[in-house]
């Protein structure tokens, strides 16, 4: 076991309990003298205060400890920088990790409050769009379950994802205040504000030694405030953190209007610098070119590197050490201006030279790359960036020159190739690419699954690959168990600690033990009863949010994700309009729920034009007496982490059907089958891992590979031309298109129709034959539940590989080189004040 500082006996704390009379004291307490509440005129939302208060205290107890530990053991840290945090709730996340769930259910339960219906009220903490936020997430979790001496870096948003409303079949958003309320699980820390400069002029000084240094001058300064959130980890005292910056008005935000006396003006003004912070862009795999963008991107780097600095000199560690102590990881290149502001605090404010500067950066900074979609990749106008930000500028022009000379060197005369790789796009008036940025000043660089890895070093990378191959590296994603089995599936998490020894939660390679059950007709059936109540539960929440009534004792076919043309919710569509017409046509079809969850960006038309159209099909196929409960078709709204959770487990089959070579990795898919959810998906981001994983006749693989796309593209066939082999595709797409499903949104379906008909960038044509096939494949194996039943459980025991864990440990090995403390046990059960520092 590690020493640490012995603590002050001045600082004693006060015992603090974790049994249930101690935290059923602690509750009533903080619901009086905390939340300000008679007890007798206490809400729901008073007591979920209480109680989040009440653990509070608990979680910050061994903060504190964790990082005395990690101050006494000369650490090398993790940053992990993120524009997105995909969270969701956080009291029985942090519940269940800190080992007190169920007896915190019981204090509860004395108190005569359900623990289910107070938890329900908490507003998920949406601060991401989708799989790039839940990485970051479930990659915080991971490190602090592990013990490694992990910190995140991000924005509090004060408005976070939007929330999705469907009225008259559309999306319409409304804005998620979700700190409305307060929140108990942030600890503000004024103390920790940091200025962060924008506009203004550079002004050179030029030393005695002959070199020049440089000062950014002027400009508006805006101040970052530091909010933290302690992240725990399972079954650990282990407690790490989250800073999220908000923007603040600097103290003298004021000066100029109050010289000329306009106080309310000078007041009213002050909240244009607190604009940075208030709300989260609502895009998914787009680049969003706004000036607010911008400097959101620039406002969190900039606040989280002096912190980061800061931290390391005050534990006393030369500054040239910097890279030895930290490592920092870009996620995507929203953040990747760090690896300028990095050089400009060593070289303005720090003294260092350029070239050892440049080293320690590199040494610093590794880059995860998350799309290569074009659409995706972030550059900036070179003006804007000259306006807003222009030492920096600057310090790239310098990077860039430096790069391009390495290069010339050692290709000489290449020179179509010395602009490819420049920073600067001269081709599109002059823009910086970010990525290129984040590629030249990492020293990793990864993808996110190996078919999404291999492609980014033959496209987008393919001649920073020729100069650096050993920069690329894979690390595939992953998902955090403790939420999406442990939590989400409680069910089956206890039909398989009924089978196997319960060290399969540390490590999820231990599952393994759990595949010759698979082959065990009683866990089968066991394994049935839990999908069937997961089911039942799914149901209740379908009817609440939408009226719609759903069989539980039916398959349930989900595509949860945002809405993206390269996602292809229209292939599922189109196979819902399949069934509708087999039935109407007399014919036998398994009876099933196909679910759809999703997002649209608010900007993004067709995207919403989707959501239309599937809620329109869903209405006329779900009162349509021929259907006879065979076929129901649910578009839940506001797909959130929470709702994840509840949806996950119930399904049976798994919809991961982008068209191949977009989908980097996806995530969702490794949660559904990890729940024992059968994919049917195309060989796609991590889609053929998982196949590897769980074996070939455990998925429903079908239609084009990555590489065939690229040729069919090149032959250049008119998507029209696959419904020539195909009349039942004909008959479907021409009842869209004259408007069969429309309900006063005939010409969208028209559109839709024409789209893709005449378009189809995704191939949804050109690949439904084989989707139709595949899903005809998997009504076949369901009909035969102890086969199905064997698969799902093949499913569930084989993917430990998407453990979340071992991602976070390949980034530690192969990218960080930092290894895990040793962690802190769990607190004694029913000890008193074993938890504290
Ligand atoms: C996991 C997750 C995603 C990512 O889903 P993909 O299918 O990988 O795109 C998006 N949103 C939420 C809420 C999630 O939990």
């Amino acid at each position: 076991m590690t020493e640490t500082t012995p603590p002050n006996p001045r600082h004693r704390l006060s015992p603090l309990t974790c049994d249930a009379p101690g935290l059923r004291q602690s509750i009533r307490d903080a619901l009086v003298r905390v939340v300000g509440k008679d007890p007798d005129l206490a809400t729901p939302r008073d007591w979920l205060h209480a109680v989040s208060f009440a653990i509070r205290e608990r979680i910050i107890e061994r903060r504190v400890v964790t990082r005395r530990q990690f101050a006494d053991e000369d650490v090398k840290r993790v940053y992990y920088l993120s524009m997105e945090y995909l969270i969701g709730r956080m009291l029985e996340a942090n519940l269940r990790n800190m080992g007190i769930l169920e007896v915190t259910q019981q204090a509860l339960q004395d108190l005569g409050v359900d623990f289910r219906e107070i938890a329900r009220l908490e507003e998920d903490a949406a601060l991401g769009n989708g799989g790039l936020g839940r990485l970051a997430a479930c990659i915080l979790e991971s490190m602090a379950t592990q013990g490694y001496p992990g910190y995140g870096y991000g924005i509090r948003y004060e408005y976070g994802m939007f929330q999705q409303h469907i009225e008259h079949f559309r999306q319409v958003e409304h804005p998620d205040n979700w700190l409305r309320f307060g929140n108990p699980w942030e600890f503000p820390r004024p103390e920790k504000t940091f200025p962060v400069r924008f506009y203004g002029y550079v002004v050179e000084h030029h030393q005695p030694d002959g070199e020049t240094s440089c000062n950014w001058e002027n400009g508006e300064e805006v101040l970052a405030m530091a909010y933290d959130y302690p992240t725990a980890g399972y079954e650990r005292r282990n407690v790490n953190n989250l800073r999220l910056w908000a923007a603040k008005a600097t103290r003298d935000f004021d000066l100029r209007y109050f010289n000329e006396g306009d106080y309310i003006r000078a007041v009213a003004d002050k909240n244009e610098s607190e604009t940075i912070s208030m709300v989260l862009y609502p895009n998914d795999a787009t680049a969003i070119g706004k000036e607010l963008r911008l400097k959101q991107e620039y406002f969190f780097v900039s606040a989280s590197l002096q912190d980061i600095i800061d931290r390391h000199l005050q534990l006393e560690y030369p500054i040239d050490e910097l890279a030895d102590k930290a490592a920092i990881q870009l996620n995507d290149t929203h953040p990747a201006i760090a690896v300028a502001e990095c050089m400009r605090l060593l070289l303005d404010e720090h003294r260092i030279p350029w070239d050892q500067a440049w080293t320690i950066t590199r040494n610093l900074f590794s880059y995860t790359n998350h799309t290569l979609m074009p659409e995706a990749l972030e550059t900036w106008p070179v003006a804007l960036m000259e306006r807003v930000l222009p030492r920096h500028m600057g310090i790239i022009y310098r990077i860039n020159h430096e790069f391009i000379e390495e290069v010339r060197h050692r290709f000489p005369g290449e020179h179509e190739f010395f602009r490819r790789l420049s920073i600067i796009d001269e081709d599109h008036g002059r823009r910086v690419r970010m990525a290129h940025l984040a590629v030249i000043g990492s020293h990793r660089v990864n993808g996110v699954a190996a078919l999404h890895t291999s492609l980014l070093k033959q496209t987008l990378f393919a001649d920073f690959n020729r100069v650096w191959p050993e920069r690329f590296v894979n690390v595939t994603n992953g998902v955090t168990p403790r939420l999406w089995m442990i939590q989400a599936n409680p069910g089956l998490t206890e039909l398989i600690e009924s089978r196997i020894s319960s060290d399969w939660k540390f490590d999820l390679d231990r599952l393994k033990q759990f595949e010759p059950y698979a082959s065990d007709d009683a866990t089968r059936e066991a394994f049935r009863a839990v999908k069937r109540r997961n089911k039942e539960r799914l149901a209740a929440l379908v009817h609440k949010r939408t009226g719609i009534t759903i069989r539980s004792d039916v398959m349930y076919d989900v595509q949860i994700k945002r809405i993206h043309e390269y996602k292809r919710q229209l292939l599922k569509l189109l196979h819902v309009i399949e069934l509708y017409q087999r039935i109407r046509d007399g014919e036998d079809v398994l009876p099933r729920v196909v679910l759809f969850a999703g997002k649209a960006a608010p900007g993004y038309q067709r995207a919403k034009d989707i959501i239309a159209v599937i809620n329109e099909v869903a209405d006329i196929v779900n009162h349509d007496p021929a259907m006879g409960d065979r076929l129901k078709c649910v578009f839940f709204p506001n797909y959130e982490v929470s709702s994840a959770t509840i949806i996950i487990p119930a399904a049976d089959l798994s919809e991961q059907i982008s068209t191949a070579g977009f989908e980097a990795s996806g995530t969702g898919n490794m949660k559904l089958a990890l729940n024992g959810a059968l994919t049917i998906g195309t060989l796609d981001g991590a889609n053929i891992e998982i196949r590897d994983a769980v074996g070939t006749e455990n998925i429903f693989i079908f239609g084009m590979t990555a590489d065939e796309i690229s040729a069919h593209r090149a032959q250049g066939i008119p998507p029209g031309a696959h419904l020539d082999s195909h009349p039942r595709l004909r008959s479907m797409v021409e009842a869209l298109r004259d408007g069969f499903f429309s309900n006063g949104g005939r010409h969208l379906h028209a559109e839709i129709a024409r789209y893709l008909l005449e378009e189809d960038p995704f191939f949804v044509l050109a690949d439904y034959a084989a989707y139709s096939d595949a899903c005809a494949q998997a009504d076949r194996m369901y009909q035969d539940a102890e086969a199905w039943s064997e698969a799902a459980l093949l499913n569930v025991a084989r993917m430990s590989h998407f453990s979340i864990d071992r991602t976070v440990r390949e980034y530690a090995q192969n990218i960080w080189n930092v290894v895990p403390e040793p962690v802190l046990p769990p607190c004694p059960e029913a000890d008193t004040n074993d938890c504290g520092p």
